[in-house]
């Protein structure tokens, strides 16, 4: 089984840890409302998603025929 030869220093296994950190979630802007929106998920602000309404959002209250 392959194994460290050598111990890797505090410093070095720290230096490894210290390079996460958080990042910004990524925006995308929906074609619907021009809004940001999370990528590949239903915008939130008027439910809309590949060009059809997925979900009902208050601020819109039109009927639509399905
Ligand atoms: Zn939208």
């Amino acid at each position: 089984m392959a194994n460290p030869k050598r111990r890797h220093s505090k410093s070095r296994r720290d230096k490894r840890r210290a390079n996460w950190k958080l990042d910004a979630p990524g925006l995308s802007i929906c074609p619907q409302c021009k809004e940001p929106k999370l990528p590949h998920r239903v915008c939130l602000k008027c439910g809309y998603y590949n060009g059809k309404q997925i979900i009902k959002t208050k601020e819109k209250k039109e009927k639509k025929a399905k």
